[in-house]
């Protein structure tokens, strides 16, 4: 693997760059680079056909100085440890930015759900869980949704582990189907945060997003069955948005119908992209892509590659697909002013000091993302404490969270103003320092 492209050593790096800012010791910074705990796992599963088959998982469980390890599960063809341990760390990162009291975990299984059965993949969702036994716990270690993985699967890996527990434990697990203990506003959570983290970023940037404020804290369904209305003014806030999973259909929506003046122009998933200068409704290239299972064939709109997806001369790009996706080879081409990683990882070392000295604002993935996590957060706390909250207080809650992260990340750029730092090692800072004061007080280091 070309070395700018491992996720671990990427990790590594932005901790390191961190780690200097901070003046840290060489104890801590050891401690802060490597995962605290690592599981392989070997998942036998019968498949439909009689056959056996052994799937390789890991779970990741990276620092749990401010509290149990929380963080998703990717199930994925490509999956390895280094990405693993790499989305380990930015969860421990994303936790203590937004002030969760949770470490940082996650976990991952060589797999390709999209050739696998309904039932092939509950058997693997409950054979994982027998997997990692004592691992995992509503106090220890609790997974969530991510690449690949979705509510229902959330709801097997919940039932398998209380069926071992001998009662009910819906706090294990976060993002399950809400019938299972699934917290309102889980689903679209990630694009939400990253919306109000786009609202106060705009402000502070001193270009206009102009806000819907009554429909801030509407469910999804209520906004999906508002009308597609296509910004045409000159001085519309252009958007374009990688990837079509969770995360970015959801942007799509939410870019759409919480701000008056936003165009989203182009759209991608893993089979390519659509542009349409005049803008894109959610309603139909959603359709098309539940219909036809890609954005590609979105008919009034002009095809284009993934790739040319990043590099349009669009106000916001919101990369929203895997990681590695702006590197040194195409940094110099974004034109965005704003980028807002909803995706984790897209942009490497190289390609963050390219964008800087650009002057694009780069919302970094632990604070653009960290809404699904922090729903999840009050998920578990919903679970634990038995007591249901409506999706009103859910995204207040939410917006609270997510916009006193994006001041915090603010106030750290100024007070490193003569390091010119960017703002992913500005929410390093704040996030690092609150894992090393939690160290410090347990005395690890
Ligand atoms: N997988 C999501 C993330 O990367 C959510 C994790 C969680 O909810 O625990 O942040």
């Amino acid at each position: 693997m070309d070395e700018e492209l491992n996720p671990f050593k990427n990790a590594q790096k932005q901790i390191d760059r961190c780690a200097d800012v901070l003046n840290l010791d060489e104890a801590t910074r050891a401690f802060l680079r490597e995962p605290m705990r690592t599981l392989i796992v070997s998942i036998p599963v019968r498949m439909d056909n009689g056959s056996f088959r052994v799937f390789t998982g890991f779970r990741v469980q990276y620092n749990d100085a401010l509290g149990p390890t929380k963080g998703g599960i990717r199930w994925h063809p490509e999956e390895n440890l280094d990405t693993v341990k790499a989305l380990a760390a930015w969860m421990t990162w994303k936790c203590a930015l937004l002030d969760l009291p949770y470490g940082g975990g996650k976990g991952g299984v060589v797999c390709d759900p999209k050739k696998m059965s309904t039932g092939e993949k509950e058997r693997l969702a409950r054979a994982y869980v027998r997997a990692l036994g004592g691992f995992l716990g509503p106090l220890k270690d609790i997974p969530a949704p991510d690449v690949y993985t979705d509510p229902q699967i959330m709801s097997w890996m919940m039932d398998e582990y209380s069926a071992i527990a001998g009662y009910n434990v819906p706090e294990v697990i976060t993002g399950k189907l809400h019938i299972t203990g699934g917290s309102k506003g889980r689903e679209d959570a990630t694009a939400r945060g990253g919306m109000f983290v786009l609202r106060e970023a705009a402000k502070h940037l001193g270009f206009s997003l102009k806000v819907e404020e009554e429909r801030l804290y509407k469910p999804p369904k209520e906004l999906s069955s508002l009308p597609d209305v296509l910004t045409k003014s000159g001085d519309a806030v252009t958007v374009a948005i990688q990837g079509y999973g969770n995360a970015g259909s959801l942007a799509h929506l939410l870019a759409t119908r919480l701000f008056r003046n936003v165009r989203v122009i182009a759209v991608s998933d893993s089979r390519g992209g659509v542009l349409n200068e005049d803008g894109l409704p959610y309603t139909k290239v959603k359709r098309v892509k539940d219909e036809t299972g890609s954005v590609i064939n979105y008919g009034s709109s002009k095809k284009i590659s993934n790739e040319e997806v990043l590099e349009l001369p669009v106000d916001i790009l919101i990369p929203a697909a895997l990681e590695n996706q702006i590197t040194k080879r195409n940094a110099d081409r974004i034109k965005a002013r704003i980028v807002l990683e909803l995706a984790n990882g897209p942009t490497t070392p190289e390609a963050d000091e390219i964008l800087h000295r650009k002057k694009v604002f780069v919302v970094p993935d632990f604070l653009a993302n960290a809404g699904g996590v922090t729903v999840s957060y009050f998920e578990w706390v919903q679970n634990l404490s038995r007591y249901y909250w409506d999706y009103e207080e859910v995204y207040r809650r939410l917006d609270a969270k997510m916009t006193k992260a994006f001041w915090e990340v603010v106030e750290a750029l100024k007070e490193f103003k003569d390091k010119d730092i960017d703002p992913r090692t500005a929410a390093y800072v704040v996030a690092v320092r609150r894992v090393v004061e939690a160290m410090k007080a347990r005395g690890w280091v």
